[in-house]
This record gives C-alpha cells, structure tokens and sequence, in this order.
C-alpha cells in the first residue's frame, strides 16, 4: 500500500511503531485484524483500535461489496494450472485455479512436495502445454525444495513433449525462501508481494505461491490449549495473506498440510488435517494425498465450492507426476 500507517486516524509515530513491531507492517494487515488482536499489540483500547481498522480497511479499499458482474470479469481471468495427470486435472475442472488456496494435505510421504515440486515446474510452460507463463515464489519451512528434483522433472517435461527444456532456466524463474519461524512465514508472504510486483514489472509474473508446509511452524511454537487461539488469529492473518497475494496477481495459491489422528473416528479415514476451521474455510480446494501401491498416490479433492468431489490416480516417477 502507498498509504503510511501514522496517516490513519488515531495512529501516531508511538502507536504506529509497536504495530510494526507486532507484524502489522501495511493498512492491508491492519484491516483484516480484529479489535482485540491490534488493541492488545499496541496497547490501545479497543474502541480506539476498532476506530483504527476501519480508517484502514476504507484506506485499503477492502471490505467492500462489488457487483457481480465485476467478480464475473475477475473470474474471466482465473487461469488453469496442469497437473501434468490427465484424471487429477479433469477432477480439478482443468487444473489448478489462480486465484486460489489450494491445500494438499497428506501423512509423510504421501507426494505434497513432490506435487509442489511439479507445479513449479508445470507453470512455467505456455498455456498451450497447460501452463501459465509464469515463475514461482516458495515459502520453504522444512527445506525440502530440491533443485536437483527441479531438473529431473524440466528432463521429463522435454522427453514428454519433445522439446528441449533447459533445467537451469527453469531454476531461475523459482524464487525461495526458508521461512525459520511462523512470523518469519507470515512476513515472507509479504516479501513475496514486494518480489512479484518487481518480477511482473520484468514481465515474468509469479503465478505460483507455495508455502511448503503450511503448519509445521505454527503446531512446533504453540503448544498447549492456552495459546491455540492466538495461533489461530495469526494463521488467519496469513491465510487471508495469502488469498490477497493469490487474487492481487492472478496466481496459484498451493499450501501443503499436516495430518492427524482424528481420535473420534469410528468411520471412514481416521485422518484429518491440522489448522482448524481457519484453513478449512479459508482454502478454497482442499486435496487429500494417500499413499498406494509402489509409486501410485491417491488424490481426493475434499472441498470444492464449485467441483464435485472425485479420486483421482497418479504416479510419482523419476521424470515427475504422470498418470
Ligand atoms: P510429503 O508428502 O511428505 O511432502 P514427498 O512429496 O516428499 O512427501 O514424497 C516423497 C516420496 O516421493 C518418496 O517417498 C518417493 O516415493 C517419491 N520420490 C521422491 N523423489 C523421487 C524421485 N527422484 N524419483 C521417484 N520418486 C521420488
Ligand atoms: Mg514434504
């Protein structure tokens, strides 16, 4: 945002610097905060920082209503990513959508980075071979990214279209980042921002963010029932984060997840993912990867505001993800 935070109303040089301090660094992350949330941080008191939030959602033109026939010529420009699995992308209605969160959620193992891995791969290819002519930006919490695993799938790709795809161009267009804590995390995301305004003014557009994992920061640093709420509102914020990245430059949002034991589970899977309602609701496909016989993995698409739910089956190979 161009606005300063001490030229909201209520916001003086004191106020705005303990603000920063707590991660507010823009209006944007002032606006979606909550009264409390900003009036324990700044020391304020809640009417004063609710008057706050609202000079700053005004400011940063967030909270508005919009016709539909606006959001119908937003949704015109949703572009759709290849999985490079001709079932996974027929279950996702054509591949993965911009404008996005999708989670990928799965024990160790199951292929999230592997999916992750592919995806940053398959956007860089042309629209005419599924994908979005676009470079990456990875929020790598496990160091897990692997150039090396990057260069075997750039080595598929060639054999399977006949082209010749150079490996170290590809590495070049993928832009990471090791997040060493959740509020690290959550002020890559922002970074990220900065980064992929300076790449679409070079004319290389990120059209793909992936935070690989989602919640290993988070479920390590809170621990105990006393501090889930405040994990909660931070991982709303960054959430919300990322679906504003995710709408601001018409890119693929892909997070991976954790599982855990569901212990009230007589039925069905006794899995489920880790995060909450705040992941729940907030991602917009929620995907869930199982392991299957040799290099099979199965994907279910579990959540979809506008897809049925499905299975798909796909491989992980040395070349990448085939069917
Ligand atoms: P997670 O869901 O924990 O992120 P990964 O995506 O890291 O899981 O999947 C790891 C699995 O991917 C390995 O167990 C292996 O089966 C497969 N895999 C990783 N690298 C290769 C490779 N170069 N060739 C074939 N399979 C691979
Ligand atoms: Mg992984």
């Amino acid at each position: 945002s161009q606005i300063a935070l001490e030229e909201l109303p209520g916001v003086g040089p004191a106020t705005a610097e303990k603000l920063k301090e707590a991660g507010f660094n823009t209006i944007e992350a002032v606006a979606v905060a909550s009264p409390s949330e900003l009036a324990t941080t700044a020391e304020i008191g809640e009417s004063t920082a609710a008057k706050i939030i609202n000079a700053a959602r005004q400011a940063a033109d967030i909270g508005g209503f919009e016709t539909g026939d606006i959001v119908l010529e937003r949704r015109k420009m949703v572009g759709k990513l290849t999985t490079g699995c001709t079932e996974f992308d027929e279950m996702m209605g054509g591949g993965i959508e911009t404008q996005a969160i999708t989670e990928l959620y799965g024990e160790f193992g199951s292929g999230k980075t592997q999916l992750a891995h592919q995806l940053a791969v398959n956007v860089q290819m042309d629209r005419e071979h599924g994908g979005l002519n676009g470079s990456v930006i990875i929020i790598d919490t496990e160091n897990t990214f692997r150039p090396e695993r990057v260069a075997q799938m750039v080595k598929g790709l060639s054999e399977k279209y006949g082209m010749e795809l150079d490996p170290e161009e590809f590495l070049q267009n993928i832009h990471v980042a090791r997040a060493y804590n959740s509020n690290h995390q959550i002020l890559l995301v922002e970074s990220a921002t900065d980064l992929a305004n300076e790449l679409r003014d070079m004319g290389k557009p990120v059209r793909l963010l992936i935070v690989d994992s989602l919640m290993a920061h988070f479920r390590a640093e809170y621990v105990g029932r006393g501090t889930l709420a405040d994990r909660q509102q931070k991982l709303n914020k960054h959430m919300h984060g990322l679906l504003r990245f995710g709408d601001l430059f018409n890119a693929c949002v892909v997070v991976t997840n954790q599982v855990m034991a569901k212990p009230d589970a007589f039925f069905g899977d006794p899995t489920r993912p880790v995060g909450g309602h705040v992941v729940g609701h907030t991602a917009t496909f929620r995907l869930y990867l199982r392991k299957s016989k040799g290099d099979k993995r199965i994907i279910r698409l579990v959540d979809s505001p506008n897809l049925p739910e499905g299975e798909a089956v796909i491989a992980v190979t040395t070349a990448g993800l085939t069917d």
